[in-house]
């Protein structure tokens, strides 16, 4: 690889994803093709060297074609999309229009440039999507594979689930060179305090309620985002062309559990340093109570999925992929980035209101 478009590389897995890459292959010329919505950050990639921002939206086709054939790109990386399901819930247009529109408007370019112009050119387009496409699960059902039945329930998953078609249909009918990864839920720095890993971290800080979705006993699959940039990179180098693959993080957890740990890691910190009792004087924590005093059970999403599971043997067998961090190590690690890096998260504070 030798020149890369980024889509989305100025959200929270796009920007870890440019930054591991600019480690992984520094003398590839990395354009990150970002339309700066909400969920979009310019700081998401301060101090990363050798990058350029074009600041543009994915539905526009010319500006793609263009991007492509004036530098020479030969991959593409997509994650540019709306993504939060809550969101989608009360608003699908978007949704439709970034996540099928969107993904079909790049890979007509990537189709013009790179295959009727017949320059033959080896390239790469490779689709990021989620686990949340195969539907919901029971308690004892298999965990997701690659060959589970599509049956996304939210306006989210569905256009997911229609942009993975898509790029599947461009290499079956086309023979565009395409690569899809199907991960589960990401944790890690940069990700918008919308979602609930940071939403929970940041309102512990400030002695918010921790809002729980009905019994809290959701199942997820959680990933640290250091992992899956890492299976990405192995897609990339040694994925076969035209293949879907799940990444996971091998931990399936109950919501419940996932925010005791954050409580636990939480009070533990605050313990370990006093100075943190200063800078957040309303977390509980700074007054020797247990974060877990501000849990509060809230209805239900609506259509909420009980279950995810991946089934990661395909990665794993073929290219040798293992997730680094269990939750208790990656999330201990992520709140340390939280703390240390309260100048990223203060800004966006507003920009979350309301949202999980
Ligand atoms: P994010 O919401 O943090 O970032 C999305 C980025 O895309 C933002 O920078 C935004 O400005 C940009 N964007 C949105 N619409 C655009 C458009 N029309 N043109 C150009 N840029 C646009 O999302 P994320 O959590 O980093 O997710 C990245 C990808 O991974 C998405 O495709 C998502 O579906 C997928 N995914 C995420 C998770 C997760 O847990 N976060 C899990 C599974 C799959």
């Amino acid at each position: 690889m030798a020149s890369m478009i980024v889509t989305g590389g100025a959200g929270f897995i796009g920007a870890n994803f440019v930054r591991h890459w600019r480690r992984a292959a520094p003398a590839d010329e990395v354009i990150v093709l970002d339309a700066l919505t909400y969920a979009g950050n310019r700081a998401s990639l301060d101090g990363v060297d050798g990058v350029d921002l074009v600041v543009g939206d994915i539905c526009d086709t010319g500006l793609v074609r263009r991007l492509i054939a004036a530098r020479g790109v030969d991959t593409i990386v997509h994650f540019a999309a709306e993504s939060h399901v809550d969101r989608s819930i009360t608003g699908p247009d978007a949704f439709v229009t970034t996540n099928v529109v969107g993904t079909h408007s790049l890979l007509k370019a990537a189709k013009a440039e790179w295959l009727d112009t017949g320059t033959g050119r080896p390239h790469r387009f490779h689709h990021v999507s989620t686990d949340e496409v195969y539907g919901s699960l029971g308690p004892d059902d298999a965990a997701f594979r690659e060959d589970t039945r599509y049956q996304p329930n939210s306006p989210y998953s569905a256009s997911k689930a229609g942009s993975d078609h898509l790029v599947r249909a461009y290499h079956h009918t086309y023979g565009l060179e395409t690569t899809t990864s199907n991960c589960s839920n990401n944790y890690g720095p940069y990700q918008f305090p919308e979602k609930l890993i940071p939403l929970f971290a940041l309102n512990a800080l400030s002695g918010r309620p921790l809002p729980i979705y009905g019994d809290g006993m959701n199942v997820r699959d959680w990933l640290h985002v250091g992992d899956h940039c890492a299976g990405i990179e192995m897609i990339l180098r040694g994925g076969r062309v035209g293949e879907t693959y799940n990444v996971g993080g091998g931990q399936e957890l109950p919501n419940l559990a996932v925010i005791e740990e954050i409580c636990r890691t939480v009070d533990a910190a605050f313990a370990a340093d006093p100075s943190l009792a200063t800078r957040f004087p309303e977390a509980p924590a700074a007054r020797s109570r247990p974060t877990a005093e501000l849990k509060t059970f809230v209805e239900d999403r609506k259509g909420h999925d009980r279950r995810y599971a991946i089934d990661e043997a395909k990665i794993r067998g073929e290219l040798g992929y293992a997730p680094a961090r269990d939750f208790a190590t990656g999330f201990a690690e992520t709140l340390g980035w939280y703390l240390a890096n309260e100048a990223w998260w203060r800004p966006l504070l507003g920009r979350a209101a309301g949202a999980r």
